[in-house]
């Protein structure tokens, strides 16, 4: 990934990508005290268009300040980086990533002269998952492994070190032959997957986790939006694995995963073990909104031509 045309927004300033270096003693390499995000870019008819940006910026300045670094940039700042990211590497589709982290200028817990660096990349990441699995959905585990408890890393901020945990359980779930897993909360309620928000549907009803455990997902709230236009019924409350077994229809939800069916968890067939016709109505809404095709959103992109 490091060697390779192009440009990075570092610290206010574009570098060649080759040169958008840290030094070993960098203090978040260590410790993992550090935030980010990940965030996509699409192509429109007019160029190509950031989906949801104020809304993932908002959420990286609140995990900066969940974890008390003082962002030395503004919002417009950090948007203006994204814009450029895409525009300045000629994207027209991109996978952006903006980075919070703290330098070399001292190590240890107690390290209090360190300062805080900011970093924005972006590339071509096409999809996270197959173009089959987005019809026929994905196969998932249960982890052995507990999502974060809110009083061990805090879950609404998208910090580093707490994809340690989302590391591990993928890394489980694919080595068991599954695709993704689901992890469940300190109590045995249904949190999230690895990167993922998760949905499931029966009876007429949307259902989703509240928010506990699980990151504040812009595509879960992107669906959340479509159900209120729509008028179809959601529920947050907490759910158990096994109404995930017996849902008729179940999918994730995130920015790299976009709209993802579950076709399976612990070895049972969910539905009817395929995209069930609500996954499929709002996966193409969610397509069409990020493609600038949704005229009653378009207010959630923002092209990066300016
Ligand atoms: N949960 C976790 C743990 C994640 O890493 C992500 C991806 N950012 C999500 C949920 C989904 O969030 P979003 O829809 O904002 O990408």
């Amino acid at each position: 990934m490091a060697d390779r045309d192009g440009l990075i927004w570092l610290d206010g300033e574009m570098v060649p990508w080759r040169d958008a270096k840290t030094h070993v003693l960098t203090h978040t390499l260590h410790y993992g005290l550090g935030c980010f995000e990940g965030v996509r870019a699409y192509s429109t008819d007019k160029g190509a268009a950031i989906f949801r940006l104020k809304e993932h910026t908002d959420r990286l300045f609140r995990s900066a300040h969940i974890l008390n670094l003082t962002m030395p940039f503004t919002k417009e700042q950090l948007n203006d980086a994204q814009c450029r990211a895409v525009r300045e590497n000629n994207l027209d589709e991109a996978y952006i990533r903006p980075m919070v982290f703290l330098g070399s200028e001292g190590m240890g817990l107690r390290a209090d002269n360190l300062q805080v660096h900011v970093m924005v990349a972006a590339w071509s990441w096409p999809s996270y998952m197959s173009p089959e699995a987005k019809e026929l959905g994905i196969k998932v585990r249960t982890s052995s492994y507990t999502r974060h408890h809110v009083n061990i890393t805090m879950c609404k901020a998208k910090a580093n070190g707490n994809y340690i945990n989302s590391m591990l359980a993928l890394n489980e779930a694919i080595s068991g032959g599954a695709e993704e897993a689901l992890l469940l909360d300190n109590e045995g309620y249904v949190a999230e997957g690895s990167g993922e928000n998760i949905f499931i549907y029966r009876d007429g009803v949307l259902h989703t986790p509240e928010l506990t455990s699980c990151l504040e997902g812009i595509t879960r709230q992107t669906i959340l939006d479509f159900c209120r236009d729509e008028g179809i019924p959601v529920k947050e409350r907490r759910i158990t694995r096994d109404e995930v077994y017996i849902a008729e229809e179940a999918f994730f939800t995130g920015t790299a995963a976009e709209v993802l069916p579950i076709r399976e968890l612990d070895g049972r067939i969910i539905g009817e073990g395929k995209r069930g016709p609500l996954t499929e109505k709002l996966q193409s809404k969610y397509f069409d909104a990020v493609k600038g095709k949704l005229p009653e959103h378009s207010e959630w992109l923002t092209h990066v031509s300016g």
